[in-house]
């Protein structure tokens, strides 16, 4: 990185201090109205647990940020800005905005996971891990397929 990446007070050329950033800016995302939409509508269509073939009805789904985490999402931001040079001219609230209306407007990917598997996948339980690409794969296509066939096309 560069030298002076002074962003509201923040060396973000100090990779702790770029990784603490990023941590704020995620907890801000997750708290905000928007996020809360976006969880809502992510899990529509999604009837099974696509690792545990669970009923989603029983179980209690939720979205997980997939193949790149959030952080992931947050960090391609802020260096999209750091290499347009315009860092300086946005805030935080700036670069929630900017990420929530990516979730908003279907540019991030996601999977939707019954709670005990989310949790198993973050725990790194090798059989969960080692299903999610595959596991993602096939509900991206049903989700898809069903949105097809809710909002568009013939019938
Ligand atoms: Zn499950
Ligand atoms: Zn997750």
């Amino acid at each position: 990185m560069d030298e002076n990446l002074d962003w509201l007070g923040y060396d973000l050329s100090h990779e702790g201090t770029y990784a603490k950033v990023i941590k704020k800016l995620e907890f801000l995302i997750r708290r905000s109205f928007q996020y809360d939409v976006w969880q809502k509508r992510s899990k529509i269509g999604v009837t099974t647990c696509p690792i545990c073939e669970g009923e989603m009805h029983f179980l209690k789904p939720e979205s997980h940020h997939y193949p790149q985490t959030l952080f992931d999402i947050v960090d391609s931001c802020l260096q999209d800005h750091i290499y347009k040079n315009d860092l300086d001219e946005l805030d935080e609230f700036d670069i929630c905005k900017e990420i929530m209306n990516k979730h908003l407007t279907n540019q991030v990917e996601w999977v939707v996971l019954c709670k005990q598997c989310h949790e198993k996948f973050h725990d790194n339980v090798p059989s969960v891990v080692e299903a999610m690409p595959e596991a993602y794969k096939i509900q991206k296509e049903k989700r898809e397929e069903y949105f097809n066939k809710t909002y568009g096309g013939t019938q």
